[in-house]
């Protein structure tokens, strides 16, 4: 059977790792995180102070880097390996949340993640989920997702996501931090969020897991038995 690359968008909080990480269990391909590369980088930035508004900082800051994804049995997913660290937990925090839209605007930040996201598409077999994965990374993708909800569902499921972690955090900060990373993600210069024209359009405000999973690998099997 052939292997295509799929590709999925849009704001934070749509769901969009979730989904991309069972359709690619259900298809047996290979899951990227790319928000999660941004992250990794963001975190790097802060622990070192790299001033990332200097662009001299950020090109030696950058050669520094490696990223890499491992799997960890105990969760059955894969971990984002910064230097050789499992630094998935840290990623996750709000003080990276606050400044990974800010990172992630800056050119050379886009064209080091960028190469490494084609990089993994070469074999094809591959869902990733991010901002400009259809427009960018994968312009020629072969099955292009575009994934929308309601803002405030958006929220809520943020919250409830980040309270199990945090229980000091309040609606309020998940709702501010969600609202400036979609602007600063839209309106940045160099590949901002946008929905690919050949893009489809999933909204799962009202969807279960299961119901916007069933749509999506339909989507995906007819794109595969499709002669080419
Ligand atoms: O997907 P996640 O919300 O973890 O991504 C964190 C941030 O990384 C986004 O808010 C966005 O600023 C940035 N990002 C990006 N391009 C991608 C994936 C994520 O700019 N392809």
């Amino acid at each position: 059977m052939r292997k295509i690359i799929i590709t999925l968008d849009g704001f934070s909080s749509c769901g969009k790792s979730t989904l991309a990480r069972q359709l690619a269990n259900e298809l047996n391909y290979v899951f990227i995180d790319s928000g999660a590369m941004y992250r990794a980088i963001t975190l790097y930035f802060l622990r070192h102070r790299i001033d990332w508004n200097h662009q001299a900082e950020v090109v030696n800051a950058l050669k520094n880097i490696s990223l890499d994804f491992q799997y960890n049995a105990d969760t059955g997913k894969s971990d984002m390996f910064l230097n050789h660290e499992d630094v998935e937990v840290f990623i996750r925090e709000m003080h990276v949340s606050d400044n990974v839209s800010a990172v992630s605007a800056v050119k050379e930040v886009r064209e080091f993640a960028v190469a490494q996201q084609q990089l993994m598409g070469n074999k094809k077999g591959i869902v990733m989920d991010g901002r400009d994965i259809g427009t960018t990374v994968f312009p020629n993708a072969e099955l292009k997702i575009f994934v929308m909800a309601d803002p405030a569902i958006r929220v809520e499921r943020r919250y409830k996501e980040m309270f199990e972690k945090n229980p000091t955090i309040s609606i309020e900060e998940v709702k501010n931090n969600l609202e400036s990373r979609d602007y600063i993600d839209s309106h940045r210069e160099v590949s901002p969020l946008r929905k690919a024209d050949d893009a489809i359009e999933l909204d799962n405000s009202n969807l279960t897991r299961e119901e916007q999973l069933e749509v999506v690998l339909k989507w995906a099997n007819e794109v595969i038995s499709k002669p080419h």
